[in-house]
């Protein structure tokens, strides 16, 4: 039986990675058949972000990634990982520790004055537990270590990256309580992963140097580890690593800037994994259907937000024409227009639909329709209603035609390049002016399709403001 776990600290917004992470561990789930479990790693309670965990949920919701159990709540099970702990001291695995933070601080600093690896000492190891218990009935203040071996190295098959090494003397004997009672991330995940019967472990890279103590505490307990798998690292395009200084990292600045939840989740589903050929487009069930840890590399994977935006763009001209036009509605709304009328409103969102790449471009893309005062968005524009052939042709539509308000769009295209032959204008001075009265643009959708948005009235009236 699959079962896999997203296990988010909630200190703050979901990261992409996290998207990612979960992602992963959802679609192997589902295509297995399996179950994919929500675990709150909460157990550092000086990094906790109240509304972090609802923030996390509510993303994975909006990207549709449900979890079957859970959510679990780490600090909710303190006295779990205190039993666990217990036994490890008993068993001699693990050992109280009494050092002071300034000890420990004095003794790395002496220990990076002679080169040697900064790190603990080791100093309590073989304090008996007899008399270390006597001492925390004292009051004295403590945490629990567990034992690392003093030398060798530990060999794991990691899924992604094969057979892995990691030699025992760059670990320190980890902290796995701490002394305010709480267990580390160390201790809870080990404890947890096994309670809830993970089988695969899917995360991101910076984990991979303290999986041997994982593998360390199964064997202490005499567990079977589960399988693990490390992602690749997420990259900027000049391949530092992706943080929050070189652009947006939250799952919700993305829903903000109006990516679509299925372009996020596609993107991020590429992000170290492959299909195996060039596609690039996948829903969700697709996703699941091909989603194998083989096919996921370890090379770091490079954000690309040009990318991201394509696929946005994809989705964008797939997306129904009702559920688009409800996506882009707050948008306009914001920017004042009166979108009240619904008709109105599907027929310009599926004019502009093929030429915005995220939903707040909707709002430049539609303010023909809702917008009275159209100008030419730039000189270049500006100059083409200026032409003298423009000014002639504005003049002779209106002239002929201002009169005849029931022309639909084609009509009103047949009409234009009749008067275009005769005037001798022809290609891109013939409609590029009247776009460009009509929208500010010179470029744009199709004129027929313009023109009946508008209606003739507004059509020669816009006409109108650029002739003699
Ligand atoms: N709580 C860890 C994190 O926030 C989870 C790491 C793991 O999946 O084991 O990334």
């Amino acid at each position: 039986m699959i079962r896999t776990r997203f296990a988010p600290s909630p200190t703050g917004y979901l990261h992409v990675g996290g998207l990612r992470t979960a992602l992963f561990n959802y679609l192997l789930a589902r295509k297995e058949g399996g179950s994919f479990i929500l675990r709150v790693e909460d157990t550092d309670q000086k990094r906790r972000v109240d509304e972090a965990v609802q923030q996390i949920i509510d993303m994975l919701h909006w990207a549709g990634i449900e979890f079957d159990e859970g959510p679990y709540i780490q600090s909710e099970r303190l006295e779990v990982y205190k039993r666990h702990a217990r036994q490890l001291l008993e068993a001699g695995h693990a050992y109280y520790c009494f050092c002071s933070q300034e000890r420990i601080e004095k003794v790395r600093q002496e220990q990076i004055e002679k080169k040697q690896h900064p790190g603990y000492d080791r100093h309590c190891r073989d304090n008996r537990l007899d008399e270390a218990e006597n001492r925390i009935e004292n009051g004295e203040p403590h945490v629990v270590r567990m034992k690392l071996p003093l030398e060798g190295e530990r060999v794991f098959t990691d899924l992604v990256r094969g057979v892995v090494r990691i030699p025992y003397n760059v670990l320190d004997d980890q902290v796995i309580i701490k002394s305010d009672g709480y267990p580390t991330y160390h201790l809870a995940v080990v404890v947890d992963d096994h309670l809830m019967e993970i089988s695969h472990i899917i995360r991101g890279e910076e984990w991979l140097s303290s999986t041997p103590k994982h593998f360390l505490l199964y064997e202490y307990f005499g567990w079977e580890p589960p399988r693990m798998a490390h992602l690749p690292l997420l990259l900027n395009p000049d391949r530092s690593k992706l943080s929050k200084r070189s652009g947006h990292v939250a799952v919700e600045d993305y829903r903000s800037m109006g990516i679509l939840p299925e372009a996020l989740v596609n993107f991020v589903a590429l992000l170290g994994w492959n299909p195996g050929d060039d596609r690039e487009l996948f829903t969700l069930d697709e996703l699941i259907r091909e989603f194998t840890i083989e096919r996921v590399n370890k090379a770091g994977a490079v954000f690309d937000i040009e990318k991201l935006k394509w696929m946005n763009g994809e989705y964008i001209k797939n997306c129904s024409i009702g559920r688009l036009t409800e996506l882009v509605k707050p948008y306009l709304f914001d920017a004042g227009f009166d979108i009240s009328d619904l008709k109105k409103l599907e027929k310009v969102v599926e004019l502009i639909r093929t030429r915005i790449a995220t939903l707040p471009e909707a709002v430049e893309e539609t303010a023909f329709a809702y917008k009275s005062d159209i100008m030419p968005e730039d000189d270049k524009a500006k100059e083409l209603v200026d032409l003298d052939s423009s000014k002639k042709l504005f003049s002779v539509l209106i002239e002929r035609f201002s009169g005849d308000t029931a022309l639909t769009g084609e009509e009103f295209k047949t009409k234009v390049q009749v008067i275009g032959k005769e005037l001798d204008i022809k290609g891109k001075l013939l409609f590029m002016p009247i776009r460009v009265a009509l929208t500010g643009k010179a470029k744009g959708p199709d004129l027929p399709h313009l023109v009946d948005i508008l209606g003739m009235e507004e059509v020669f009236k816009r006409i109108g403001r650029w002739k003699p």
